[in-house]
């Protein structure tokens, strides 16, 4: 079956994303794996059994917090109302400060073509709280989801964070491997 142009180019435009996610996750590998020489297991979560708690934002020993949002555009809907970056009572499908749930305004919401939007995290500004990946797990697709950065994480001894998770969701993975990316990395 031949596909129409405007889902053609919807599939350029996630196929472009999929790749720069890629290529920003290879440059944080590398980094990491220099960070890791001498480090045979670092800390990571498993986004599958992440219930969205909140303690990742406030038990890490790093301020802000070394967990970030991560977005797996490859399962994103492009929704147009996005339970990830709309407050659930949001007046309107609109950027306004007040109807966006990330308290950081980390999400970056970008008009791709009616009625497709796509969602860029700016690491720079979350906190990892959770509260999107909780709206996209509870309304969309599970696109967005939490990983520890290891440019960032000190990759402690023992993870304060792992020590307080309800899910058992930290665990020690090989530095090698130091990501649990969504699609990339199937559940356990
Ligand atoms: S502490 Fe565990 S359940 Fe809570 S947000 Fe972090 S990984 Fe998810
Ligand atoms: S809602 Fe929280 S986890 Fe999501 S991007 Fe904003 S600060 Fe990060
Ligand atoms: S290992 Fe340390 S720095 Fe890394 S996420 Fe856990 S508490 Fe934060």
């Amino acid at each position: 079956m031949e596909s129409s142009p405007k889902n053609s180019r919807r599939e350029f435009i996630r196929k472009g994303t999929r790749i720069s996610l890629l290529i920003s996750l290879g440059a944080v590998a590398g980094i990491a794996a220099k960070h890791i020489t001498t480090e045979k297991y670092v800390w990571q979560i498993d986004p599958f059994k992440c219930t969205q708690c909140g303690r990742c934002a406030t038990s890490c020993v790093m301020t802000p917090s070394a967990v970030k949002c991560l977005h797996a555009y490859a399962l994103c809907g492009y929704c147009d109302l996005c339970g990830g970056y709309l407050k659930p009572d949001a007046n309107k499908r609109s950027t306004a400060a007040e109807n966006q749930l990330c308290p950081t305004a980390a999400i970056q919401r970008k008009f791709i073509e009616e009625p497709y939007f796509e969602y860029v995290i700016n690491e720079d500004l979350c906190i990892g709280c959770a509260k999107c990946v909780k709206g996209c797990t509870s309304f969309g697709n599970g696109s967005l989801h939490l990983q520890i950065n290891h440019r960032l994480c000190l990759n402690c001894n023992e993870c304060s964070i792992a020590r307080v998770c309800p899910s058992d969701a930290i665990s020690r993975v090989k530095g090698s491997e130091p990501y649990k990316v969504k699609g990339s990395f199937t559940k356990s």
